[in-house]
């Protein structure tokens, strides 16, 4: 029996109570990924798996188990393929999206044009569109919200225009990134122009030339120099929000995660060192000294206790609602554009860097944040944070729609903000409970006492 089985009053140990908008037999899953989520939708009571494209090898192979974790049923063979619930890759719904029909139940990871937010270069030029129309409806200091991405161009197609922008600001750092790669594939950091004479010889070939193909789409992005140091060593954020709808927009915010620190020290001096720049595990996991149950990690938790003693709460405070900011306004400026459909739902990965002002900016939004374990205790995040998800989608019909917090996830925002019930375990800087927004990043996640709470009084109601 999986973890979440175990908290009374959330989930019966009779599968025919735990069947919900299914009807009266077990939820279907499938899943394309062999870690954490395997494992959690293996263990969930009343759901049982049918063959998806890798069901034949055992879960989490990448990841780590907790050593009591009990082996779980085998994959029944003889199911007929159908499925209420595909944790899909995103190669998967490209190809099938468009030609499928779902039923009323069915949800399935994924919006149809999730790369709208998920692409470097999209995601700067529908931040770019959305403030600029607000600058033109709201005037400049609303568009000021906007300020948390670095200065980006789209190359090649803003090649002349990067230019322009370089030669005013000789000296600075900058950062090329390919549109399209993740784990820090293909970056590199320059100076002078003269740097990537040899990224463009061999990706930069004018569009006009048909011989050869089209050069892949980077960005160039102004590197943010004054990283905020722990230990002397750069750290970057990884904040989980989860969509459920764009139209409207509902936003959850997940209270736990990480920041992941870079393995050395961080100094200007050698920019072509990506152990000290990039902050990914899969660069850094490559360090000569990386410990690999450290994982070079620390939980969000442990980071806003550090960032509250050294910086003050009230500075911590503005800091995490600039983090709410991005997350809203990031979603709003491709909500018109996303296609909306109640079957899809979207789980990101935000990478949030904070600079030595305690000011985060957004360097990029993941569509598949890695659901593989490093440690005991990333396992234990990662387990939390998919069973919470499918708390919140809440097949089985369980919930009455009305929770402000599932487990560890947070209501954010439903058409409009949420404001917060009460303060709970983080006081907001300004001691007044009415306008503080019903966001918890970082904060203590006490989620199973939470589930038990929010199902009992969700029995309740639907009794009465
Ligand atoms: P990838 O998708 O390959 O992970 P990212 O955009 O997330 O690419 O960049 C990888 C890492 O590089 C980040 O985690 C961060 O540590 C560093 N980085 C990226 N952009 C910047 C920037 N503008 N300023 C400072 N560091 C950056």
């Amino acid at each position: 029996m999986s973890k979440v089985a175990r908290i009374p009053g959330y989930q019966s140990k009779n599968p025919k109570q735990n069947r919900g908008i299914i009807g009266d037999r077990e939820i279907r899953f499938k899943c394309s990924l062999q870690n954490v989520i395997l494992d959690v939708l293996r263990g969930r009571p009343g759901w049982t798996e049918v063959p998806g494209p890798n069901s034949q090898v055992p879960a989490a192979q990448q990841g780590t188990r907790p050593s009591n974790f009990q082996s779980l049923p085998p994959i029944p063979r003889n199911s007929d393929g159908d499925w209420d619930f595909y944790w899909c890759d995103r190669e998967w719904l490209h190809q099938n999206y468009d030609t499928m029909f779902l039923h009323e139940h069915q949800k399935i990871l994924h919006f149809r044009n999730h790369y709208e937010l998920t692409r470097k270069n999209l995601m700067v030029k529908n931040l770019k569109r959305l403030r600029k129309q607000t600058e033109r409806e709201q005037g400049k200091t609303e568009a000021q919200s906007f300020d948390f991405y670095p200065t980006t161009y789209e190359l090649p197609s803003e090649y002349h225009i990067f230019v322009e922008e370089f030669k005013k600001n000789l000296g600075i750092i900058w950062i090329m990134k390919p549109a399209a790669k993740s784990q820090g594939k293909g970056i590199f950091l320059f100076r002078r122009l003269k740097d990537i004479t040899d990224w463009k010889k061999g990706e930069y070939q004018p569009l006009s030339d048909q011989t050869r193909d089209v050069p892949e789409t980077y960005v160039v992005q102004r590197y943010i120099e004054n990283p905020l140091l722990i230990g002397g060593r750069k750290f970057d954020v990884r904040v989980y929000v989860l969509v459920c709808s764009y139209n409207p927009l509902k936003v959850w915010l997940y209270r736990g995660g990480f920041a992941r620190f870079s393995n050395t020290r961080f100094s200007l001096d050698s920019i072509e060192d990506t152990y000290v720049h990039l902050t990914n595990v899969a660069v850094q996991k490559n360090a000569p000294d990386y410990d690999p149950e450290k994982g070079c990690k620390w939980s969000t938790q442990q980071l806003r206790k550090y960032l509250a003693a050294k910086h003050g709460v009230d500075k911590v405070q503005k800091m995490f609602k600039a983090i709410d900011n991005i997350i809203i306004k990031s979603l709003q400026s491709v909500q018109k554009i996303i296609i909306n459909d109640k079957h899809c739902f979207e789980m990101y990965g935000y990478d949030v860097l904070l600079d030595d002002d305690l000011k985060p900016w957004l360097i990029e939004i993941n569509a598949s944040p890695s659901l593989t374990a490093s440690g005991k205790e990333d396992y234990d995040l990662k387990f939390g944070l998919i069973s919470d998800l499918l708390n919140v989608l809440d097949l089985e019909n369980r919930l009455t729609g009305k929770e402000k917090r599932i487990g560890g996830w947070d209501l954010l925002w439903d058409d409009g903000p949420i404001v917060a019930d009460d303060n709970m375990d983080c006081t907001p800087a300004n001691g007044s409970a009415v306008s503080t927004p019903n966001s918890y990043l970082g904060c203590f996640n006490d989620r199973k006492k939470q589930l038990r709470e929010i199902y009992l009084t969700a029995q309740s109601v639907k009794k009465s």
